[in-house]
């Protein structure tokens, strides 16, 4: 079981699905998505952000809004489909989509009719190479239809906002939805041909108890999800201020959160889970769990990922794009990206270009998340060794010969020790989540 060292998790960290991070982002030279796109050959990957749900959760902070104004949807799908054209007429012949997530929000909050005509256009408009497609679903919002969409799209992956299965824990976060709509989400997608299936989960949460917790993983376990995220929940009102719904003082505290995690990990994989990172679990079959063993993890924007491209192109209203030499964010407010948009321009006008040493530094902090251990350049060390010493000393970590090893009991600490090697931290006051 891991040690709590409370003063070495005192810190808020990145999670770290880019290297600098979204909150390192400033004003982008005008035309650098579209160089970046022009540039972009060999295998090209897509993430569409649908920022919609039937209702909103009092925990989210995802760019989301509600679906309920048709008006607003109708608008923004518009756009959206003019950005896949804009951005498909940039793209060289040599570049060729071997993947499509769809995520938000949820990407179920809108019509079924609407989804195919998305999925149409990325035929029309992309080089398309028999791409595998993944989405996220909410199963309150999940029907008979969509299953049939998903299976006629043949989509292979989902994953499902479960989170707790706690009832009460379910009405203080604002997202109630009962065993029985789990099972018969699982039941569809499963008939539709989904062969990886995911569930959100969290710990964390207002009124959570330790059994409770464990109840939710029993039944992921049972419902045969073939990967499971479990997440901390991040109470920072400061900047979801939807969060001010959720009682503060129903939340466990550091010690406890640690200890939650710490269980979690014990009980999925004694259940026969294999640890994908710091928070993912998979089964042994499934394609993630198979990337840690080959050793070809990645991480990207949308989390821990067996995806191998260089190259993520970010369509809708704020997702990021992410080039070997740059990072851009499309624009946030779906306002000002629909209009944007229906001018037929690409409107990513903030991120960051990554440097040659911001391309070594994410390199490394990417292969400490992923693989648990990376060789670190003599600077680096030399940089780093006054504050790593703490960890080794705990027994967190291990420096043998240059190359830095994250060992079992340091697994909750990775990425307080990968965040020794981002440069930006000492210069952004933003505030993160904290690290466990
Ligand atoms: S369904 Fe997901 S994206 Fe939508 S509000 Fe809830 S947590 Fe956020």
């Amino acid at each position: 079981m891991w040690t709590y060292h409370p003063d070495l998790l005192a810190t808020p960290v990145p999670r770290y699905t880019s290297y600098p991070t979204a909150a390192d982002f400033g004003p982008l030279e005008a035309g650098s998505i579209e160089r970046a796109i022009a540039g972009a050959t060999g295998d090209v990957s897509l993430y569409l952000h649908i920022p919609f749900c039937e209702q909103i959760c009092y925990y989210c902070g995802c760019n989301t809004g509600a679906s309920g104004k048709r008006a607003r949807v109708e608008a923004y799908l518009a756009a959206l489909h003019q950005e896949i054209a804009t951005v498909a007429s940039l793209l060289p012949p040599s570049a060729r989509v071997r993947r499509v997530a769809f995520g938000g929000g949820s990407p179920n909050a809108i019509e079924t009719g609407e989804f195919l005509a998305i999925i149409e256009a990325l035929h029309a408009h992309f080089p398309m190479g028999s791409p595998s497609f993944s989405i996220e679903l909410d199963p309150r919002s999940l029907t008979s239809g969509w299953a049939q969409v998903i299976s006629s799209v043949g989509v292979i992956r989902a994953s499902l906002g479960v989170q707790t299965f706690a009832v009460h824990c379910q009405k203080a976060i604002g997202r109630e939805q009962s065993l029985s709509m789990i099972c018969r989400s699982v039941d569809w997608l499963r008939g539709a041909g989904v062969r990886s299936l995911n569930f959100d989960l969290m710990y964390g949460l207002p009124h959570q108890s330790e059994a409770e917790r464990e109840d939710s993983l029993e039944y992921t376990r049972k419902l045969g999800a073939d990967r499971g995220a479990v997440v901390g929940y991040a109470h920072v009102p400061h900047l979801v201020p939807r969060q001010t719904m959720i009682p503060e003082g129903a939340l466990p505290g550091p010690a406890a959160r640690f200890a939650m995690a710490a269980q979690a990990h014990a009980t999925l994989v004694g259940d026969g889970y294999e640890r994908v990172g710091f928070d993912h679990f998979a089964l042994p079959h499934d394609s993630m769990a198979r990337a840690v063993r080959q050793g070809t993890l990645r991480r990207n924007f949308q989390g821990f990922t067996d995806d191998q491209s260089e190259v993520l192109i970010g369509l809708g209203a704020s997702s990021i794009s992410g080039f070997p030499g740059l990072l851009a964010q499309n624009e946030k407010h779906t306002g000002r990206y629909r209009q944007l948009s229906a001018e037929g321009r690409l409107s990513a006008s903030h991120g960051i270009v990554r440097t040659a040493e911001d391309q070594r530094r994410g390199a490394l902090i990417e292969a400490l998340l992923c693989n648990d251990e990376a060789d670190i350049a003599p600077d680096l060390l030399g940089e780093v060794s006054e504050r790593l010493a703490p960890f080794l000393g705990a027994g967190l970590a291990r420096l043998d010969q240059g190359r830095l090893a994250i060992l079992p009991d340091g697994l909750p600490y990775a990425r307080v020790i990968a965040a020794l090697f981002d440069t930006y931290r000492a210069q952004t006051k933003r505030k993160f989540s904290s690290a466990i």
